[in-house]
């Protein structure tokens, strides 16, 4: 059993497919990337230093479904 886990930012929608709830976070934090199409860029630090009364996007766990 893999413990392959992705972060994915909740109702975060891709800027290139427009798909919802597909940004997950790299393993290492420092990218944000789409499931559904090849977007990628640097995680925007406003997620990074999410304080107190930001819109910090909720991350939540899912269990990774890619082979
Ligand atoms: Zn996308």
């Amino acid at each position: 059993m893999t413990k392959n886990f992705i972060r994915f930012i909740a109702g975060a929608v891709c800027p290139s497919c427009k798909e919802i709830d597909k940004i997950a976070i790299s393993a290492d934090d420092q990218m944000i990337y789409c499931l559904s199409c090849d977007f990628k860029e640097l995680r925007p630090s406003s997620i990074k230093n999410g304080s107190a009364n930001t819109n910090a996007p909720k991350v939540f766990n899912l269990k990774d479904f890619r082979d």
